[in-house]
Formats: structure tokens, C-alpha cells, sequence
């Protein structure tokens, strides 16, 4: 090919690579959507809206979504309560899972709600109905029927559930954990974590003077996530140390040039200032 039409080719490759929807893993944390350290179910109704909006402005620039939200204090207390977190043991808890799901229900409505109210089409996907854990991991997931309605630009709303566990009977599986089950399922190679401080700091940013630690490699996080801590209120899936040890779990996502951003959800418009590059004010988890 001679070299000027060769240039033009490549150029052509790489518009093209732009023009293509980007798929997105957004998981709005538990912190955001709820105030963790209220046992009640306390959603942020204001804030869900806003966020919906924002979504809604980004899937008419082209982006594409899928979108894992925490549970917060729905989940937290009653799998607290009912020791649901240690699998199942005893007829007493299935009462604490009915009433987990049902708490955690109207904040997956919430989402879906304000979803709907800003024009973007979310349907809910019951982690527990297609995701099968051993000890707490994922080792098989059931998401053909998923990935063929998103095919059709359905968004996909996913939230932190009780699954069914082959050793455990019951256990936890986070939004975290799944984040990047769904970015291999769906060929994602960018996996945002929206929380409610600015990324991850030197130390818990809540308790006192931290430092925002923008860019992290794989090999970098393995060092930071012992200065970590939990999240702040009621958590049994552990907080930013938690992300931090999915992130480390998932190696091959960061080998295959997938990144990891974790920003401010509950600051407005950062998401999309972090998509347009107009900011870096958060964390870049890469390989
Ligand atoms: P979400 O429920 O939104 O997914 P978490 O509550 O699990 O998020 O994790 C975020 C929380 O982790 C923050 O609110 C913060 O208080 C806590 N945290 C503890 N240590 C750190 C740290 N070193 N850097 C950032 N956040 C930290």
C-alpha cells in the first residue's frame, strides 16, 4: 500500500475505534446510593436521579453501560443479623435472606426508577438467578439470556446478592466481585468503581489526613492494600480494601489491558469529566 493511503487507512481504523459505543462496568457504591451508617434503608433519592441523568447524557455520546450498584445498609444489616455472611446454617436465617432481599429491593427499584424517569432503558438482573459461587467466588455464571437482551441496547442493572454457593449453601457476592466477572461477560475493558471519596488514598481519608494516590499499577496495589481500610458504617463486603483485593484477585483484566478507575460518585458530573479526560482527580488502577 503506498504510504499516504496507508496513513489514511490507519487513520480510518482508529476513527472507526471511536465511533464504537464504549462499554462500561459503573458501579455505584453502596456509599453513594445510601448512608451506610444508618441501619435503616436510607436511600439518596437526589442523588440516584442525578446520576441517571448523567448516565442518560453519556449513552447519547455513545457510551454503554453496565451498571452494578452496592446495597449499602439494605444488605448489610440483616445478612449481619442472620449471620447470613457465614453461609447457610440453620431454617432461622431464611427468613434474614427473605428479608435482605426485600430491603434491598427498593434501592435496585430506586435505580431502576430514576433509570426509567431519564429515558434510560435498565432492566434488573437477579445476580442470585444466574450466578453460582463456591466459598464466596464466582465459578459459574448462567448469563446467555443477559448478554442477548443487552445485545438489543437494553442496559443491565446488577446490584450486591446472596447466591448460591456450592460450599456455603448461601454467601455474599459483591458488586465489586462481580464488576469483573461482567467485564470478561461482556467484553469490557474498563471497570468504574463511583464511591464517596475521591479514589484511594494512603490512609482512610475519613479519619483524618490522606493523600489521593492517583495512579496505581497491579503490582502497586498489592503493596497499598495493606494501608487500607474497611468502609466506614455497617459492611460485609469490605469497603475500598475490598475493591482493592478484587482488583488483585483479577490479574488477567489488568494483562489484557483492562483499567480500574475509582472516583467520586457524589461529586457531580465527575463520572463524565473522568470519561472526557477533563479531570484526574481519582484513582487509575492499570497494568
Ligand atoms: P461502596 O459501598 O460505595 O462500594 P465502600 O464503602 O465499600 O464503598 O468503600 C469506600 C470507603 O472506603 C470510603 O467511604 C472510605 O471511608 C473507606 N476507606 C478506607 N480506607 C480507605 C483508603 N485508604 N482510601 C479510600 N477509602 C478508604
Amino acid at each position: 500500500m503506498h504510504e499516504k493511503n496507508k496513513v489514511l487507512f490507519l487513520l480510518k481504523i482508529h476513527n472507526l475505534g471511536e465511533i464504537m459505543p464504549m462499554k462500561v462496568i459503573f458501579k455505584i457504591g453502596g456509599s453513594v446510593l445510601t448512608d451506610k451508617t444508618d441501619p435503616k434503608v436510607n436511600v439518596r433519592y437526589d442523588v440516584i436521579d442525578r446520576l441517571a441523568r448523567e448516565i442518560s447524557q453519556l449513552i447519547a455520546k455513545d457510551y454503554r453501560f453496565v451498571l452494578l450498584h452496592g446495597v449499602g445498609s439494605a444488605g448489610h444489616v440483616p445478612v449481619k443479623q442472620y449471620e447470613l455472611y457465614k453461609g447457610f446454617f440453620s431454617e432461622k436465617q431464611l427468613i434474614g435472606y427473605a428479608i435482605a432481599q426485600n430491603r434491598v429491593n427498593r434501592v435496585r427499584q430506586a435505580v431502576l426508577d430514576a433509570l426509567e424517569k431519564n429515558g434510560v432503558p435498565g432492566i434488573l438482573f437477579l445476580p442470585s438467578s444466574f450466578i453460582l459461587a463456591d466459598k464466596g467466588r464466582i465459578v459459574k455464571t448462567y448469563h446467555e439470556p443477559m448478554v442477548k437482551i443487552v445485545q438489543t441496547g437494553i442496559i443491565p442493572v446488577l446490584s450486591g446478592d446472596m447466591v448460591a454457593d456450592l460450599t456455603m449453601g448461601l454467601s455474599v457476592c459483591s458488586g465489586d466481585q462481580q464488576a469483573f466477572k461482567l467485564a470478561e461477560i461482556f467484553d469490557s475493558k474498563l471497570i468504574i468503581f463511583g464511591v464517596d471519596v475521591d479514589g484511594v488514598y494512603d490512609s482512610d481519608p475519613k479519619k483524618g489526613e490522606a493523600n489521593l494516590i492517583k495512579r496505581l499499577t497491579y503490582d502497586e496495589v498489592k503493596n497499598i492494600v495493606k494501608k487500607v481500610g474497611g468502609a466506614a458504617g455497617i459492611d460485609v463486603s469490605g469497603g475500598m480494601k475490598g475493591k482493592l483485593l478484587e482488583a488483585l484477585a483479577n490479574k488477567r483484566f489488568f494483562d489484557n489491558g483492562g483499567e480500574v478507575w475509582i472516583l467520586n460518585a457524589t461529586k457531580e458530573n465527575m463520572l463524565t469529566k473522568a470519561l472526557m479526560k477533563e479531570t484526574d482527580e481519582y484513582t487509575r488502577i492499570t497494568r
